[in-house]
């Protein structure tokens, strides 16, 4: 006995069976409940959400003698006619083919000629984007002016390769991808019914798998059927994709968002180790990440995923953030690409998810705006005195400590101050350090004067003078006080404030 494919054997017969697409389902069944049918349609979406299958449903529907609900009836004559594939009535024309222009040409020589068994002719056009511009020229004369007993339904994955002309002429119906859950309580309905034992994460991956393509899905299943012979396990489903396992991927995203470089390639390798397929680790990554950030900016995770995986998924949602995910995403779904054009796939895969687990050698401008950001967080942490950068508390200053120091000079101690403020990891206080603009001793005060308020409001922070006054006593063994001034103080220059000071005399010079 020839085998069919699942997704032939069921394929829906009427509206109620088409899953996902309510939305399409209303409209159509009333046009056929009320008599208003259209001449021209346009049935859009990804490929397996029920384009072709919808047509071929309404092709009858219009046409049934008593409709229920809207749907073909499946029993009277003029169905029986139209479930015949040798029926004139309806005729599918796959445009993929020979730029479907012979076949156009054909449509618009028979069109004229009026329906065999029912009333309405329909022609169903499948990949309708594939059409060369003569045939759409062909095509487009037929649209303006058709007959009253034809019907177009025109079927494409890519709407945007439709000229305006045409998409202008059809009642436009756009189809979702369709929710796993749907497909997977699909699959199980079907098993139960062929008697194919299950685990319920077998079908969850199944589904999963799918993407929201019921056909797609019902192809997995069917070479999963072919592949097992007792109870298809999720072990099974994982072979048959070559899928990896969750638990992997939930570690091979923590190490990329925890920055733990090795764990990421050690469960790299692990996974390719098992004879894994490095275009699908590549896509599952990114399936996880996604799934992690969904959990970040929502505040929990999916409720579709399995019970397990969402609890590892909110484990490292809690202790990452949106942009470090949403960089990881970006770097991870890129690789598509990448993948197809390269002989070594694998090298491809490691180096992206080292680039987005390794943020301090990464020059992307998504890389440096990271770090911007955890070096904005640190300063806004310290000034706001909550210190989260390594900060020693200030210890008490000994007074005998041995000089370090090659000379005293306010250069050389703010040099050496800025050195260690570097190897103590303070590093929004060392980068504000940095931007002095001059130091120098008044009466045993270290003065340093910055340009700007950023700099100066974290210097002048009463735990980092404390800090700094502790470091400069140390080094260079004598107690000194400290004090910042700001050159620029409310677009005013000191510099031009003394100047003005010294021609106009001090007593006409107020400064608020
Ligand atoms: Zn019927």
């Amino acid at each position: 006995m020839k085998y069919t494919s699942l997704y032939r054997r069921y394929r829906p017969t009427t509206f109620d069976k088409l899953f996902g697409q309510e939305h399409i389902v209303r409209t159509l069944t009333n046009q056929v409940k009320l008599g208003t049918v259209g001449h021209a349609y346009l049935f859009t979406g990804t490929r397996g959400t029920g384009k072709t299958s919808a047509a071929k449903i309404f092709a009858r529907a219009v046409n049934c003698l008593s409709p229920i609900e809207g749907s073909p009836c499946g029993v009277c004559e003029v169905c029986q006619a139209l479930s015949t594939t040798a029926t004139m009535d309806v005729l599918e024309i796959d445009a993929a083919s020979n730029n479907g222009v012979d076949e156009i040409r054909e449509l618009r020589d028979s069109v004229a000629y009026p329906p065999v068994h029912g009333k309405y002719k329909v022609y169903i056009v499948d990949e309708v984007h594939m059409l060369s511009t003569q045939a759409f020229n062909a095509l487009l004369k037929t649209l303006e002016e058709p007959p009253t007993h034809a019907i177009f339904i025109l079927a494409t994955t890519e709407v945007h390769k439709l000229p305006q002309t045409i998409l202008s002429r059809c009642m436009r119906f756009d189809f979702r991808l369709v929710p796993k859950d749907m497909i997977a309580s699909h699959i199980r309905d079907i098993f139960d019914e062929i008697g194919k034992a299950y685990e319920l994460d077998a079908i969850d991956a199944i589904a999963t798998a799918g993407e929201g393509s019921v056909r797609d899905a019902l192809s997995i299943a069917d070479m999963c059927l072919s592949c097992s012979d007792g109870k298809l396990t999720h072990a099974d489903v994982l072979d048959i994709l070559g899928a990896s396992d969750r638990g992997t991927l939930l570690s091979i995203c923590e190490g990329i968002l925890t920055g733990d470089s090795s764990r990421v390639l050690r469960d790299i390798d692990k996974t390719v180790r098992l004879g894994r397929n490095v275009n699908v680790l590549s896509r599952d990554l990114t399936a996880t990440l996604r799934d992690i950030m969904i959990c970040v900016i929502t505040g929990e995770p999916d409720k579709s995923l399995a019970d397990t995986y969402r609890s590892g998924i909110s484990a490292i949602a809690s202790r990452t953030d949106k942009d470090r995910v949403l960089r990881a995403l970006s770097i991870m779904a890129s690789l598509e690409n990448d993948i197809r054009y390269t002989t070594s796939p694998r090298v491809v895969v490691e180096a992206a998810a080292l680039r987005a687990t390794l943020l301090k050698t990464d020059l992307s401008i998504e890389g440096l705006l990271q770090r911007v950001n955890q070096l904005e967080h640190k300063l806004a942490s310290v000034e706001s005195g909550v210190v989260s950068a390594p900060q020693p508390k200030p210890t008490p200053t000994p007074t005998i400590k041995q000089p370090t120091l090659a000379d005293d000079s306010a250069d050389t101690v703010w040099g050496a101050l800025v050195r260690t403020l570097k190897q103590k990891g303070m590093y929004a206080l060392y980068s504000c350090a940095l931007e002095v603009k001059q130091v120098f001793f008044r009466e045993g005060t270290l003065v340093a004067r910055v340009d700007n308020s950023t700099d100066y409001n974290m210097l002048t922070n009463e735990v980092n003078t404390k800090e700094i006054i502790s470091i400069i006593s140390s080094l260079s063994g004598k107690q000194y006080a400290f004090v910042c001034e700001n050159t620029k103080v409310e677009g005013n220059d000191l510099e031009a404030i003394a100047t003005l000071k010294r021609n106009v005399g001090e007593d006409f010079i107020k400064i608020h």
